[in-house]
Formats: structure tokens, C-alpha cells, sequence
């Protein structure tokens, strides 16, 4: 055979067997060069992302992480960092009281009609409470999964201003719930601290609150955890794109921190980790359907970066979104600033709030919208949070009362004339007040935990607050393998997402201390789902 005959019977095969199928198949290669590739990529540095990462790696993956700030946290890095968890061990220290025995008697007594699709975990928890009844100890705290659920439920079920309700979907929270404990358990494992004291954050409804000193503390344990497991963090480097082939999601467009772009391959999939929009007053104005006002100028408490770049990348590729007009006021923020740490009080059951007329106004162990509705009714939507030294302990306050953050005065009557509110209202506010925690009962505000706390030891202090933008509920539909749903019902491949960038879990109200277990139980799985390709 000549030569030139060989090269054309080779020719004529390797048609065939392409023809047939049987050839090289369609290159790998992206339509577009990558400048970086790894099995998963992270979009946002803050807890979800970082758990993301670090759950990801343990799987097999290597993964990069990007985080548009110049450093690693986003709001968990500033968050208070507490959480809540069923967790026996620790809440066996909680006694039970007789405000809480009583709301749980109450909560027995209604019918299971009352609970959508949580009706079967409140069956459980009926059968649960009148066990713990019949026991006949009912010294230390009831608490249950179901409990848990049955209240994220009841914090969560809202109707917007349009007459729309929304519920947390189930699914997730028996996974929220029942995962909760392990993802301290997880962290724990990583040398993380959690304290052995269990409060009730604000909006909790329930003494099942953790803390670890603060939001920090998740983000040094999980940045350690990555950087041991070789997860490669490219910090004010910003997600842009998501680039999609075949319908599948296989990367990002960036933009690095000297401004060029960088095309990151996943090789896997790419977990969507930016967070909520409470930075972004504009989404926030567009969205809000729950509010009657959302003023472009309304503070936040969230760092800046925190803008719903997530939320817009979802939708370019068909994702669905879910519960977007929903957004938490936070009920006790600074009045000028918003930002919230800058006051003294304590755990929920211990908080007092006085408006300017000197008077209670509101059920302060009530869930955050139910607050700050109340608290933008009062004159100037301002209330002060009043403490006494009890509260204050031996923490150092100096600052924040050199700054007037805090006010300080040896009595009751001398904080009213600092205040400039009515001393004999005030003086007589706070003496009914205590009355109801001796009686165990508040007739006025139906208060449900007192904590058996009394405001009576001077000196006494005032913290004046008001509303701010906090949490934003809305977000992209997820399903419980973190998957991200599209508008036709169908996971989109390769993209997962975790944190407040989903919508569907807390709906239309986040009960206080639900966010992080959120971020880590659902970064966790989303981390694990990509790594796996689920
Ligand atoms: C002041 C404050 C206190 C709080 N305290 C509590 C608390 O005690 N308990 C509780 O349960 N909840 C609390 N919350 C709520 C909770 O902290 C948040 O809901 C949670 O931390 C959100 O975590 P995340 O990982 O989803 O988002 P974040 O922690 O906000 O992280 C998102 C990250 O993504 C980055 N990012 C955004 N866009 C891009 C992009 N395009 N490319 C790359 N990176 C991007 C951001 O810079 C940020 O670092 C608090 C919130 C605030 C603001």
C-alpha cells in the first residue's frame, strides 16, 4: 500500500468510528480557558461557604474558595455567633419555670389542624409534652427536635402585606433540627469551644441557645480547618458569572482584586455561599412585601459586602426563588447606625423595653417581627432596653457610656430624668414588672419566661434602640441535598448553595439563633452534595 492510500483508508476509519461513536469524544476542555480549576468551587467566604469548603475537602475535593472582601467572614464574622441546638446534655443545667411549664400546657392543648405540613412533628411533640407531664418531674427544661421545629414553624409562618403565606418548608427543618447538635459536635471536633451556659437569644422562643464568644470564633475554627485540608482562599476576588454548559453550572466568571477577570473551572460543581441582600437597599426596596415601608436609608447591621450577588448569578442560570419579600428587622439595633453590639442587656427572658412614655409595649420574648413592629409604633420608633447591675455583671462599660451608647444612674428615677421620660410611670412600670415575675405571670403582654429575673439591683442602665435591616429570609430555592432548584421544579447540575443566600427555611420570619445552625448544617451538605456530585 502507498503511503498516500494508507493515509487515506486511515482517514476513512477514523470518520467511521467517529460516526459510529466509537471515536474521541467531545473535548473536556471548556468552552472558555480556565485560569484555575478545582472539583468545587465556593462562592463567599462567610460560615456557609467556609463550612462548604471544609465539608467538601473532607469528601475528597480539592476546592477553591473565593470571598469578594478582603477578609474572610462576611456577617458571621460579626455575628453574635450564637446558635440554637436540642441538645440534652447541655440543657439539663436549664430548670424549668412555671411560665414556660404553662406555655408548654398551652401549646399541648391546641389541634394538630393548626400546623400544616409540621402537623406530624407536633403529634410527636403532644405525645412528647404529656409524658413529660405524667412524669411527674418536671424540674428541669422540656425541650425536643420537635419542640424546636414546631417553633421555627410558628416564628416562621407569615402573611405578607399581599396576602400571601409562607411556611418553612419541612423537609429542611427536620434536617436544621436534627442536625443541629452534630454541627457543634463537628466543630468541636476542630477545637472549637462552645460554652456549657444555654440562653435564649432574642427571637429564639425557647432556652436552647449556645454561644461560643461570638462569630468569630466559627470563622477562625473553619479558615484553620480549610487551610489544613488545602482548600486554596483567593480573597477580594468577587464572583461575577456563572458559566453554564449543557445546562450544567461547571464555573465562575470572577473579577480579581487588580481588576482582571479569572475563569475558575469546577470541576465538580459550585456552591453559591453569598449570603443575604441587607446591603443592598435597592433589592431590599424591590423585594420587600412585608414592610409598608423599606426606606433606601433604613440602617443595616450587615457588613457591606453582603449585596445578593448570589441571588442574581441563581437567576441568570434559572433558579427559583423563594419568600424574597420576607426581611428581619432586628428589633435592637443602634438608632443612628444600626449596628447592634454597642448596648448592654442579657438573654431574652431577662430583657425589659420602655418607650418614651416609660412603658412597656410588647411581649419582649416574643419573635423579632412581633418586636419590631411593636417598636415602630412607639414615638421615633425608639425604646430603650433598661438592665439592672445584675445583668451588667462585671463586664466594662466605660466606653460605651463615655460614648452614650449606654446610660448609667444609681436609681430608676435618676435613669428616667436622663432619659427625659416621666420618672413616676417608669418607676411604676418597672415595680409591676417585677410583680409579674414574682406572680410568674404577665397580664399585660403575655411575657411566657421571666427568668425569674427582677430589674431591682442598682446601678440601673438604659440602651436606646431601634429597628434595623438584619436578616433577609428570602433567597434561592435549595432541596435537602443543598441542591439549587430551578423555575421548572428541577435541581440545576453543579450548583448547590447554603446560608442566607437560600430562601425556604426560616420564611417569612428567622427565630433568633436559627442562622448559624442554617449555615453549618446546610454549608455541610452543600459542601458534601458538590464534592460527590449528588
Ligand atoms: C450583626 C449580626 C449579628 C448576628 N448574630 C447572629 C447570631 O448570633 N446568631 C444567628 O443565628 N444569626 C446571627 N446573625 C445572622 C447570621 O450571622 C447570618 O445569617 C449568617 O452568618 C450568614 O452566613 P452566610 O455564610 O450565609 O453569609 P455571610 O457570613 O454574610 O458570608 C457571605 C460572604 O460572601 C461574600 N460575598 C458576597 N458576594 C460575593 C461575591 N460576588 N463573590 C465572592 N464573595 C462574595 C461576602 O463578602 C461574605 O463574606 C447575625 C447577623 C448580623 C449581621
Amino acid at each position: 500500500m502507498t503511503r498516500r492510500k494508507w493515509a487515506l483508508w486511515l482517514l476513512a476509519g477514523i470518520f467511521l468510528l467517529t460516526a459510529a461513536g466509537c471515536g474521541p469524544k467531545e473535548p473536556e476542555t471548556p468552552a472558555v480557558e480556565a485560569d484555575k480549576t478545582a472539583d468545587v468551587v465556593v462562592i463567599g467566604g462567610g460560615g456557609a461557604g467556609l463550612a462548604a469548603a471544609v465539608s467538601a475537602a473532607e469528601n475528597g475535593a480539592s476546592v477553591i474558595l473565593l470571598e469578594k472582601a478582603a477578609v474572610l467572614g462576611g456577617n458571621t464574622l460579626v455575628s453574635g455567633g450564637v446558635m440554637n441546638a436540642v441538645d440534652p446534655e447541655r440543657q439539663k443545667n436549664v430548670p424549668m419555670n412555671d411560665a414556660l411549664l404553662n406555655e408548654l400546657k398551652e401549646l399541648a392543648q391546641r389541634d394538630e389542624s393548626e400546623f400544616g405540613d409540621f402537623a406530624p412533628a407536633f403529634v410527636t411533640l403532644k405525645q412528647q409534652i404529656n409524658e413529660y407531664l405524667e412524669s411527674g418531674d418536671t424540674s428541669v427544661l422540656f425541650d425536643s427536635i420537635e419542640l424546636h421545629m414546631v417553633h421555627t414553624y410558628l416564628g416562621g409562618t407569615r402573611t405578607d402585606l399581599q396576602g400571601n403565606t409562607i411556611s418553612p418548608e419541612y423537609e429542611l427543618i427536620e434536617i436544621l433540627c436534627n442536625n443541629a447538635l452534630g454541627a457543634i459536635e463537628w466543630l468541636e471536633g476542630y477545637g472549637q469551644e462552645f460554652s456549657d451556659t444555654i440562653g435564649t437569644v432574642l427571637g429564639a422562643l425557647w432556652p436552647r441557645t449556645h454561644s461560643t464568644g461570638g462569630g468569630r470564633a466559627y470563622i477562625e475554627t473553619l479558615s484553620a480547618a480549610a487551610e489544613d485540608l488545602g482548600v486554596e482562599i483567593l480573597l477580594e476576588t468577587a464572583g461575577k458569572e456563572l458559566i453554564t454548559e449543557d445546562g450544567r453550572v461547571v464555573g465562575v466568571k470572577a473579577t480579581a482584586a487588580d481588576g482582571s477577570e479569572l475563569i475558575i473551572r469546577a470541576n465538580s460543581g459550585v456552591v453559591l455561599a453569598t449570603g443575604g441582600y441587607g446591603e443592598n437597599p435597592e433589592m431590599r426596596a424591590e423585594y420587600n412585601t412585608y414592610w409598608p415601608e423599606m426606606p433606601l436609608t433604613m440602617p443595616s447591621t450587615n457588613v457591606s459586602t453582603v449585596t445578593g450577588d448570589g441571588i442574581i448569578m441563581a437567576q441568570q442560570v434559572g433558579a427559583d426563588l423563594v419568600g424574597m419579600g420576607f426581611i428581619q428587622l432586628m428589633p435592637s439595633s443602634d438608632p443612628e447606625t444600626g449596628v447592634l453590639f454597642n448596648g448592654l442587656w442579657g438573654s431574652a427572658e431577662t430583657q425589659v423595653f420602655v418607650n418614651k412614655q416609660g412603658k412597656r409595649f410588647v411581649n419582649e420574648y416574643a419573635e423579632r417581627d412581633v418586636l419590631a413592629k411593636a417598636a415602630l409604633e412607639q414615638e421615633d420608633g425608639l425604646f430603650f432596653i433598661i438592665c439592672d447591675a445584675q445583668i451588667a455583671g462585671d463586664r466594662n462599660l466605660d466606653a460605651l457610656i463615655e460614648a452614650e451608647d449606654v446610660i448609667k444612674a444609681d436609681t430608676l428615677e435618676e435613669l428616667a430624668e436622663k432619659l427625659g421620660i416621666p420618672a413616676d410611670d417608669f418607676v411604676a412600670e418597672i415595680e409591676k414588672y417585677n410583680s409579674y415575675v414574682d406572680a410568674q405571670h404577665d397580664p399585660d403582654f403575655g411575657k411566657p419566661n421571666f427568668g425569674n429575673y427582677k430589674v431591682e439591683v442598682g446601678p440601673f442602665y438604659a440602651t436606646p434602640r431601634s429597628p434595623s435591616v438584619h436578616h433577609t429570609m428570602g433567597g434561592v430555592k435549595i432541596d435537602t441535598l443543598a441542591r439549587v432548584i430551578s423555575t421548572e421544579g428541577q435541581p440545576i447540575p453543579g450548583l448547590y448553595a447554603a446560608g442566607e443566600v437560600c430562601g425556604g427555611i426560616h420564611a417569612g420570619n428567622r427565630l433568633g439563633g436559627n442562622a448559624i445552625t442554617d449555615i453549618l448544617v446546610f454549608g455541610r451538605i452543600a459542601g458534601e452534595s458538590a464534592a460527590t456530585k449528588k
